[in-house]
């Protein structure tokens, strides 16, 4: 991509409305802009990391056995009716009446909607466990929308809902998600823990919230330091066997939200104790037969007996996950993308645009990338080089080629790592090569 055709519109000056660092570099860099408060519309850049955390995100549910659906955004309120919420919801729920003067809403969840399907679509208990979810704008009328889209008014969550026969399978389903958000997190480069939850009316310790530990975080987390050389990335994993003990090595060791925490009771204390803030980026837990029971969603036994199905719920903050992201990967300069999400693998930095020279080593860098497979920004515009390092710096892309004229008369390319700024000088036949490698 050159990004003289492209759309970045990068900004040299801080946006005084935003607090913290990533609300401050997505504005910065041209990922997102305000539309109304807690409403964004997300820009070319952004909206590439928001389509990589999605395909991270369906990939893990998926492998997890989960498929994949699209319900609507807009419901009816007679559905909520069914189960209590319509009233129960509170102001947070965005009311709205249609032409025929039937009440809708724009749902904040989609619990209803799925368990009116499972109602209307499975009859007998073989058509159980069943795990169904998707990725759809959620509108909250939050009271406080603020550090831009970490806690928006309409914001992007993946959402998942588990059915089953019995509180057994229902925790294996549970365990099953468990897992994926661990390896769901872990795949972006961050560091999750999960923190037990209040579980709502059901009780139990099937709740818990994921938490990726960021300095200006809204939670502050406590917990056990050993948490961090867990292997989150599940390796070696199989759905198919019991997960029981993951899920128990995991929660087994100690960790709680402050509210939650008793340095009196903790079994943790001294250097052992991991003491941070965090961002929840995900939430799950398993509320039994709440919506089946309210809404009549049962499936017949063997015997003609009908049981009512066994639900859980599994949230992801897809669009907060941009900003969470951002919040644990970046420096003074601007994002350091990981690179599993980064809205491109490489930026080329052509130092002299208008050099015959310069201009053929930098097209052929491009075309050597592309041929490789990676997406490339390729900034050839005229501009200072300072401006084209501190917007790429900025940007964050995992590799920077800089082609100068100094290099260029013998093929020779600075290649540049953003995480840590080392910078190798090698041919452009051997900085492709390289780039590869650290993505294996
Ligand atoms: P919070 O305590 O942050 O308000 P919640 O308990 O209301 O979250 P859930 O209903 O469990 O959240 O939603 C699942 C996930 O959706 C959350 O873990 C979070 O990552 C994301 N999320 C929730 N509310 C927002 C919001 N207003 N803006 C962006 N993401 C959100
Ligand atoms: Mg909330």
């Amino acid at each position: 991509m050159r990004l003289t055709r492209y759309f970045l519109p990068t900004l040299k000056e801080t946006p005084a409305e935003a607090q913290i660092a990533s609300h401050r570099l997505m504005l910065r860099a041209g990922m997102v802009r305000q539309a109304g408060a807690g409403i964004y519309s997300w820009l070319p850049l952004g909206f590439r990391v928001l389509k990589r955390i999605e395909t991270i995100v369906h990939e893990e549910m998926q492998r997890a056995g989960a498929h994949a659906v699209l319900m609507p955004t807009m419901q009816l309120a007679d559905l909520w009716r069914e189960s209590g919420r319509y009233d129960a919801y509170g102001p947070e729920m965005l009311r709205i009446r249609d032409r025929h003067g039937r009440d809708m809403l724009y749902g904040p969840t989609n619990e209803e909607q799925i368990t009116q399907i499972m109602r209307d679509d499975i009859q007998s208990y073989r058509d159980l466990p069943r795990n169904l979810y998707h990725i759809q704008w959620k509108f909250r009328d939050e009271i406080r929308p603020r550090f831009g889209v970490m806690r928006g008014r309409e914001f992007l969550m993946k959402d998942a809902y588990s059915f089953d026969l019995d509180f057994e399978s229902a925790r294996r389903s549970y365990n099953t998600m468990f897992v994926a958000y661990l390896r769901t997190y872990a795949r972006m480069g961050l560091r999750a823990i999960p923190l037990q939850a209040d579980s709502g009316p059901i009780g139990g310790d099937l709740s818990h919230e994921f938490v990726i530990l960021a300095a200006t975080g809204e939670t502050r987390v406590h917990a056990d330091r050993r948490l961090l050389d867990m292997d989150a990335a599940c390796s070696g994993i199989d759905y198919d066997g019991d997960l029981e003990p993951v899920v128990r090595a995991w929660t087994s060791l100690y960790a709680a939200s402050d509210d939650k925490h008793d340095p009196e009771t903790a079994p943790v204390s001294g250097s052992d104790l991991l003491v941070a803030r965090g961002i929840e980026v995900g939430h799950i837990f398993y509320f039994g037969t709440k919506y089946s029971e309210a809404m009549g969603a049962s499936v017949a036994m063997p015997d003609g007996e009908r049981r009512l199905l066994h639900g859980g719920s599994y949230g992801i903050g897809v669009s907060r996950l941009a900003g969470a992201i951002i919040e644990a990967c970046h420096d003074d300069a601007g994002i350091i993308w990981p690179d599993s999400v980064a809205p491109f693998d490489a930026g080329i930095v052509n130092l002299k645009t208008g050099d015959p020279l310069c201009d053929s080593i930098a097209a052929a860098a491009e075309e050597r990338l592309h041929a490789a497979g990676l997406e490339v920004l390729h900034d050839d515009r005229d501009e200072r080089a300072g401006v084209k390092f501190s917007d790429m710096d900025l940007i964050g892309l995992p590799w920077q080629i800089i082609v100068g004229p100094r290099g260029a008369a013998s093929s020779r390319v600075e290649l540049k790592r953003r995480a840590d700024g080392q910078r190798l000088d090698l041919s452009l036949d051997d900085a492709v090569p390289c780039i590869l490698d650290s993505r294996t």
